[in-house]
This record gives C-alpha cells, sequence and structure tokens, in this order.
C-alpha cells in the first residue's frame, strides 16, 4: 500500500501510461481475490466495505426483479442487511426475518416456508460476527435455486475461516470485507454470479465494469489483493493455532465462571471468536472493566457498539442472555499467555460486578 500511494499514484483511469500501470494494480488484486474463492476475476466488483457490498447485493436483486416485493433473510444478520431490508420495509416491500434456534442456527426448512412466489432475494450470513455460528448455507443456496430465487450470503466473517469456494455454492451474490483478512479498512468486494442481476448503487464512471462508478481507492485495493495472496498461502495452519486459543480462552473462563455459558453452537463455528453469557453481569459494565484492564472485548457487534440496546443476535437466540452476554475475537497474534492473562481479568471483573451487585 505505501508503494501504491508514493510510487503508483496516478489515475487507474488515465490513458496514459502511467496510469495504465496504477489500472493493472487494481488488476492484479481482483485475480487475488477472485483465486482465494474460485471465482472468475470480472466476477468481482471492489466496494468501500463489506456494507456497501451488502447494500449493492440486495438493491441490485430488488431491481432486477421488480415484480417481486419480498425478501426472505434471517433475524441474526448484520445490520448493514437488517437496517437496509428495514428501510425498504418502509418504502413498501414485505420482509420475512426466519428465526434462529437457541443455538443460533437457523433452520433450512423454516427459510424454506418463508418462500413465496413474489420472493425476490433470500439473504443470509455464512458465518455470524457475533458468535461465530455457521448457518446451512449450501442447503439454503441449493432450495433457492431450485425455486429460481435470488441468493445473496454475507461472507465477510467466512472469508479466510472456512473454505469459500463460489463454484461450490448455489448463490448470486457474495459480499466480503478486506479488513477480516488484515486488509485494510474501509474495502470490500462483491462477487456476482451474473452482471445481469447487478445494479449500480453509485452511478459514474466507467469504473469497475461500469458498475461502481468513482475513481478507485488504489492502495486499497492492492492491501485486499495481497491481505487474499497471504491467507490463500496460510491455509489452516493459522486457524488450528487460533481454534486452540479460542478453546483455552473459553475452557478457563467456564472453569473459573460459575454460571457462564457459550453462546451459539460450539461444533459448527468459525474458530476466532467466542461468545460468553455471565448471567447476572451487566455485558456493558463487563466490557469497561475489561477494557481498563487491557482486554478489548464487544457486548456487540462494532456497527452497533454506540447503541445502548442489546445484542440484537443474543436476543434472537437466548434472550434471557442479551444483557450479559460479551463476544471476544482472537487472532493468531494472539499468545497462550495473553489467553491466560485475559482468562484471569475476565474472572476478576465478573466477581467485581458480582459482589457490588449484592452489596
Ligand atoms: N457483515 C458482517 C457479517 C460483518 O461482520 C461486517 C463487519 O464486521 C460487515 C458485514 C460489514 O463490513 P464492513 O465493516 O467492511 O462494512
Amino acid at each position: 500500500m505505501n508503494r501504491v500511494l508514493n510510487d503508483a499514484w496516478g489515475n487507474p483511469s488515465s490513458s496514459y501510461g502511467f496510469g495504465a500501470r496504477v489500472r493493472s494494480e487494481i488488476e492484479r488484486s481482483r485475480e487475488s481475490v477472485a483465486k482465494l474463492i474460485n471465482a472468475r476475476p470480472h466476477e468481482v466488483i471492489f466496494t468501500s466495505s463489506g456494507t456497501e457490498a451488502n447494500n449493492m447485493a440486495l438493491l441490485s436483486a430488488v431491481a432486477t426483479r421488480p415484480t417481486c416485493k419480498h425478501i426472505v433473510t434471517t433475524t441474526v444478520e448484520h445490520s448493514s442487511v437488517l437496517t437496509l431490508v428495514d428501510h425498504l420495509k418502509k418504502k413498501g416491500y414485505e420482509v420475512t426475518k426466519v428465526p434462529v434456534d437457541r443455538e443460533g442456527v437457523v433452520c433450512v426448512s423454516e427459510v424454506e416456508s418463508a418462500l413465496r412466489e413474489d420472493t425476490a432475494i433470500v439473504t443470509v450470513m455464512w458465518a455470524n460476527n457475533e458468535t461465530g455460528v455457521l448457518h446451512p448455507v449450501f442447503e439454503i443456496g441449493a432450495l433457492c435455486r431450485r425455486r429460481g430465487i435470488l441468493f445473496h450470503c454475507d461472507a465477510v466473517q467466512a472469508l479466510g475461516k472456512v473454505p469459500v469456494d463460489v463454484s461450490k455454492l448455489d448463490c448470486d451474490y457474495l459480499s466480503f470485507s478486506a479488513h477480516k483478512i488484515h486488509g485494510p479498512k474501509g474495502c470490500g468486494a462483491l462477487w456476482l454470479r451474473d452482471p445481469s442481476i447487478c445494479e449500480p448503487l453509485i452511478r459514474g464512471g466507467h469504473q469497475e465494469h461500469g458498475l461502481r462508478g468513482g475513481t478507485e481507492d488504489v492502495a486499497a485495493i492492492v492491501g485486499f489483493g495481497v491481505a487474499a495472496e497471504i491467507c490463500a498461502q496460510e491455509g489452516t495452519k493459522n486457524l488450528l493455532y487460533v481454534r486452540e486459543l479460542r478453546d483455552a480462552l473459553e475452557q478457563g473462563i467456564l472453569d473459573s465462571v460459575s454460571n457462564a455459558e457459550v453462546n451459539g453452537c460450539r461444533l459448527n463455528r468459525i474458530p476466532h471468536i467466542t461468545n460468553i453469557a455471565f448471567p447476572g453481569v451487566s455485558a456493558q459494565a463487563l466490557v469497561v472493566l475489561l477494557d481498563a484492564a487491557g482486554v478489548c472485548a464487544s457486548a456487540g457487534s462494532a456497527c452497533m457498539a454506540f447503541t445502548k440496546e442489546p445484542s440484537h443476535v443474543i436476543k434472537a437466540m437466548k434472550p434471557e442472555f442479551a444483557e450479559c452476554s460479551v463476544r471476544f475475537c482472537l487472532d493468531p497474534s494472539n499468545t497462550n499467555t495473553e489467553i491466560e492473562s485475559a482468562c484471569l481479568k475476565v474472572v476478576q471483573a465478573v466477581t467485581a460486578l458480582r459482589q457490588s451487585a449484592l452489596a
């Protein structure tokens, strides 16, 4: 990214050679991202974020299916999907939010029951950002394909954590975000099975095959490309390590904090997230104490951090734990020593909060 900012700063849309060299940097990144998901480069459109990719997919679907006024999603999607479908509802669309079970998983037959003749799109996330739980997206995709309904999958949390191969998933749109694989923030991508089902969200120049106007953030796109290359090279090595750390953190907390419970299906989830309920403890107070002790944790997703609302995800699966659950997100750069220390600090903070509640 530094190299691009310092040396390859030309406008990628310019016809002179300096611009063409910058354009080739974008195309190399497109190839790297496409390779990571086994797609063809022209199927990948760079966006400003996973949020934009989600908006682009859903708005494309409703624009290209003008007679279909029904949308199916789940109660645990990211706010970039839920806020948009709520907005579309105000514009006259009908929205069915399929519930999840107490493990946080959506049931395929419930999605099937929600489908209608006028369903424009089904949108279901691959992995949940608060619990890490994986949804049955292969079955849901196959179901949508049989019924001729468009399927969008928010794969932002899945990329780099589970194999993402577009040839194996019956899907029309997949959203990605660079920062979830250690790329820069403010860069994402939408994979499109077919450009004819895409309606530009941002109209302007011919950039991104005419599907997203505006001069590209070349440095961010190049950063995304390099992150994709590293992600492809690393394979599962780091995932096994981070899963061990996550399991050690969970076990340490469950062994020492009475009544603590892991939220979400423990068997089928991405390896770097855990969400733990601490009954009787305010999640908001706990994250403040942990932050002061040097442990970064959250009571919901970063996009909802400044609302006072309890997590909509935990509310949808275990309402009684919505206000006492904390999400921990790990990374291969974490160490065993950090996990031991975090465990100790969680135990101390929960004990302090429970004692103050008794006082
Ligand atoms: N979808 C999911 C599941 C996410 O976890 C996130 C971000 O955390 C997004 C979408 C939004 O991505 P971005 O932060 O790039 O807008």
